[in-house]
């Protein structure tokens, strides 16, 4: 007798965010609220990791993502958001946190260029060099004039960061964490009135 076919899983409820306004941004924001209790993690395999590298444009040419590719990926986002809020909150960084992050720079370290007729950079050859260039650009921004471009949503448990030039934004997204810090108060407010 034929198993019975499981319901295809809803793409939308597991999708990870791009909305960070840069690739290292949204690296970070691949463990969502990561600041709370229930942290969800959208890079759970290697393959998750290899669609996640090509929706950023940084599909290699060389092997496949593999485990320890994986465990390089999550050491080196885990060290970048210790380093990126230190930074937010005008903190000393955690020195092994810069090195980790400073060794994953070292990984394919000159852009390679060509002209097809227009200009395009070349594919990392492999995963260590995808890291790399996210690497790099982290440590730009954090330390170059963008640096104050970047905030942490207001939402304890969220926090993620997001390049805000208009330094406006208190959430990472109104819908998403404005909505649930809102319901929240409300039923804090209501239990506290009972
Ligand atoms: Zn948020």
């Amino acid at each position: 007798m034929a198993a019975r076919a499981q319901p295809p899983p809803n793409p939308e409820n597991d999708r990870p965010r791009f909305d960070g306004g840069a690739p290292w941004l949204d690296l970070l924001a691949s463990r969502e609220l990561s600041h709370g209790p229930e942290p969800i993690e959208r890079l759970s395999s290697p393959v998750r990791l290899s669609q996640w590298l090509e929706a950023e444009r940084l599909a290699t040419t060389g092997p496949p993502v593999d485990e320890a590719d994986l465990a390089a990926a999550l050491a080196l986002r885990e060290a970048l958001r210790r380093v990126t809020h230190a930074v937010l909150n005008g903190a000393v960084p955690d020195v092994g946190a810069i090195e980790e992050i400073h060794e994953h720079a070292h990984h394919g370290e000159t852009l390679a260029l060509r002209v097809r007729p227009t200009l395009e950079r070349v594919a990392p050859l492999d995963t260590r060099e995808a890291l790399g260039r996210l690497a790099r650009a982290a440590l730009e921004d954090l330390t170059g004039p963008l640096a104050g471009e970047l905030r942490a949503c207001a939402a304890e448990d969220c926090r993620m960061v997001f390049r805000d030039p208009t330094g406006r934004r208190r959430w990472c997204d109104p819908t998403r964490c404005g909505t649930r810090t809102r319901v929240r108060s409300y039923r804090d407010r209501q239990r506290a009135q009972m």
